[in-house]
């Protein structure tokens, strides 16, 4: 199960202030070392935990916390509160346009999960009463386009293609053809690669440039842990992301991607892949993770 070692440690030094009582300066910074510990074996970035424990420490040793008849049960709510916002607070939403379509840019390295993750979220806008096309953007693998068709019949969403066209044509032609259609947005496949290289980025720059997609989503795999917060952080000095989808994690990822990703790239994780099937996609919400992660 994801964040089960993280759920553990932070469990058992939470266990040992619960069985102290009333706390000392020194028990709260013992406590804090053993979740730092466990945040970097969870695989969270150094700095992010660090910084972390520091803010916790600061919140905890107040007077009022270390002088109540609960400091370990309040010790563990400020860790909570301070792991939501470490997420990014409150639930991030895909910004629609004011003037129809909504173009959304999917992108993301290979195997991450995009090409799912193009139907996934197609298939929730349209159940919300959203009516989207895909285009297929990714021309480089002939295989990328055959496998946009099949997931998009699974969602019941039309695709756009034009073969081995230029995908900036292929991108603006779908936004035509959506307009001509009544579809409200256009999500955009674009081609992934195994590294992030310069022509992969020129490319995605381009499409950036010339259609002003409304939000680029950039989709990472939560099993690569400090890998995938890498890529986040590298797309978004090159794309400026709008937002993160977050995949795989119904697998047993120790957690640092989904703890890490906001603070190292400032943009927020907004939705988490939990599956194959179509239906499994969620909005990410921070509370509801924090929560899961102390158990
Ligand atoms: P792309 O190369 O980035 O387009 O990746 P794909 O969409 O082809 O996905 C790569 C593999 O990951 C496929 O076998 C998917 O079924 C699988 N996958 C995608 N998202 C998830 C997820 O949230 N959970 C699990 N368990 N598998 C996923």
């Amino acid at each position: 199960m994801a964040f089960e070692g993280l759920a553990d440690k932070l469990g058992n030094a939470f266990k040992k202030l619960k069985n102290k009582g009333k706390l000392s300066e020194k028990d709260v910074k013992e406590a804090m070392r053993e979740v730092r510990l466990a945040l970097l074996e969870a695989d969270v970035n150094y700095k992010v935990a660090k910084d972390f424990t520091n803010k916790v420490t600061e919140r905890a040793v107040g007077q009022d916390v270390m002088q109540s008849l609960t400091p370990a049960q309040m010790v563990v709510k400020i860790v909570d509160e301070e792991l939501t916002s470490l997420m990014g607070g409150e639930d991030a939403r895909i910004e629609f346009a004011s003037k129809p379509p909504t173009v959304i840019m999917m992108c993301g390295l290979q195997g991450s999960g995009k090409t799912t993750h193009t139907a996934k979220l197609a298939k929730m806008l349209k159940k919300q009463g959203r009516s989207p096309l895909l285009a297929a953007c990714d021309v480089y693998r002939p295989a990328a386009i055959d496998q946009l068709k099949v997931v998009g019949e699974k969602a019941g969403v039309p695709v756009f293609e034009m073969g081995k066209a230029n995908p900036v044509k292929i991108a603006k032609e779908a936004i035509k053809r959506a307009k001509d259609y009544g579809n409200d947005v256009v999500i955009l496949d674009t081609a992934g690669r195994l590294h992030i290289d310069e022509a992969l980025m020129d490319e995605l720059k381009n499409i950036k440039k010339e259609v002003e997609p409304n939000e680029i989503l950039l989709v990472i795999d939560s099993m690569t842990g400090q890998d995938a917060v890498n890529v986040a952080k590298s797309f978004n000095e090159l794309l400026d992301i709008t937002g993160v989808i977050l995949t795989k994690l119904d697998g047993d990822t120790r957690g640092g991607a989904a703890l890490s990703v906001k603070a190292v790239t400032g943009r927020p994780i907004k939705f988490a892949g939990t599956g194959e099937k179509l239906d499994d996609i969620e909005v990410f919400h921070p509370d509801r993770m924090a929560s899961r992660i102390l158990g």
